[in-house]
């Protein structure tokens, strides 16, 4: 089988070094199968490019846009970042402002955005992974040796292995754990939104990394973030910032994002009404000190804010047959967990690890295998955010 050398020998090097990606140089699956990912943000990305540099055939279909803009930051282990997407794309993708604690720790903020583009580069440049935007699975299954997606565009997407990358909502959940599909709310919300330093009624001193806040029930995270584009020069920075909220479910059940103990979707700032927008900008002026406030003011003012209904989910299973999810579609963690990313990427990891070895015929035991080594990881970071959500969460 001729496998294409798609990176360069520093990046190599790297995978090697780590033991968790293919070398490219090794690079020989036993049989290149064909592969389905619905889902194709991080934890989709991510699998996607580690089967195909094994030789996989990869298909990924995602429902969303190519372009995503998107203020998110997620804690990322430095090494990890370099085996995956390079020296050069890691580095565009740790895009915030000021020293973080947490770099004493292996770890770096990087931007989702940064993160979600540098993948999205690696993949169009594998010769066996195709992308597929704006295309939604609306149904899966399995028959015999084979499982399918069918999507929004007509076409039926066929495979020796469809992989469940699609996040809390998963389709695919489904049909791996029928009996318990839904991931369930954990009672509260965090509200999220980022602001630019130039809009902001604000000139103090600028944080130098992550701020987190408790005031009586509520807690608060803010930090500072780069300017999209990565400048980090005064009155181009930004500020993100989430704010936990346990006192306003009845606006997650008015609206239909929560309907009994499933999220249905998350709320945009347009869709919240002028008097809990009111109440929000009174509360946040009380409760969170500046620069915070005056970003979340900011925010809550151009209604440029997502409202994210919290959820959880401890699998029993994960893979059914010739199916297996992984990612937040496989455990769904309070974010206070900040683990969830690090965890998707181990799953990523070790799928790539048991597929180096796989054909049509023994993927069954693949999955089985994979299984055994991972369900305990993922219970085991749902559980770790449940003692935090039982005290938060309200009915
Ligand atoms: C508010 C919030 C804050 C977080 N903060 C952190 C943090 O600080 N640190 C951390 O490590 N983790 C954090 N996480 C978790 C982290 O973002 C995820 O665990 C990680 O990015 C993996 O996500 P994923 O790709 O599995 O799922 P998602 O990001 O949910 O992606 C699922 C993808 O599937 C697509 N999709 C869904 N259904 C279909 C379909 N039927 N057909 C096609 N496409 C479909 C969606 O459009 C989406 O792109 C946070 C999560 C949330 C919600």
């Amino acid at each position: 089988m001729k496998v294409a050398d798609t990176t360069n020998a520093q990046e190599a090097a790297m995978l090697r070094k780590h033991g968790k990606y293919a070398d490219t140089g090794a690079m020989q699956a036993r049989e290149a199968l064909k592969i389905v990912v619905v889902g194709g943000s991080l934890a989709g990305l991510m699998t996607g490019i580690s089967l195909a540099r094994q030789g996989h055939h990869v298909t990924l279909l995602e429902r969303a846009d190519r372009i995503r803009p998107s203020g998110a930051s997620l804690l990322v282990r430095e090494d990890d970042l370099r085996a995956i997407l390079g020296p050069e794309q890691a580095r565009a993708a740790v895009r915030m402002a000021g020293p973080v604690d947490a770099r004493a720790h292996g770890e770096v903020p990087a931007t989702w955005q940064g993160l979600y583009e540098g993948l999205c580069q690696v993949a169009e440049g594998l010769p066996t992974m195709n992308l597929h935007h704006n295309t939604r699975a609306v149904e899966v299954g399995q028959e015999g040796d084979r499982a399918w997606a069918r999507a929004d565009d007509g076409e039926t997407y066929t495979g020796d292995l469809l992989v469940g990358a699609d996040g809390y909502r998963s389709l695919v959940r489904g049909s791996v754990a029928p009996d318990r599909p839904d991931a369930e709310f954990a009672g509260y919300v965090l509200w999220l939104g980022v602001a630019t330093e130039s809009d902001l009624d604000y000139t103090g001193p600028w944080p130098g990394g992550l701020d987190i806040r408790d005031s009586g029930d509520n807690l608060l995270l803010g930090y500072p973030l780069a300017s999209p584009e990565g400048s980090t020069e005064p009155g181009e920075r930004r500020l993100g910032w989430g704010w936990y909220d346990n006192s306003r479910n009845h606006v997650l059940r008015e609206t239909g994002a929560v309907r009994g103990n499933v999220t249905h979707h998350t709320l945009r700032g347009h869709d919240v009404d002028q008097h809990v927008l009111a109440d929000l900008v009174r509360e946040a002026g009380l409760r969170w000190p500046h620069p915070w406030r005056a970003a979340i003011e900011d925010c809550l003012s151009r209604t440029d804010f997502l409202g994210t209904p919290i959820n959880e989910y401890v699998p029993d299973r994960l893979r059914n047959g010739r199916m297996v999810i992984l990612g937040d579609a496989a455990h769904v963690p309070t974010p206070m967990t900040g683990r969830g990313f690090a965890t998707s990427l181990d799953d990523a990891a070790a799928l790539a690890r048991h597929m180096a070895d796989a054909t049509a015929a023994t993927l069954p035991d693949t999955l089985a295998s994979y299984e055994s080594e991972r369900l305990a990881p993922a219970q085991e970071l749902v559980l770790s955010g449940q003692m935090f959500s039982r005290s938060f969460g309200r009915p």
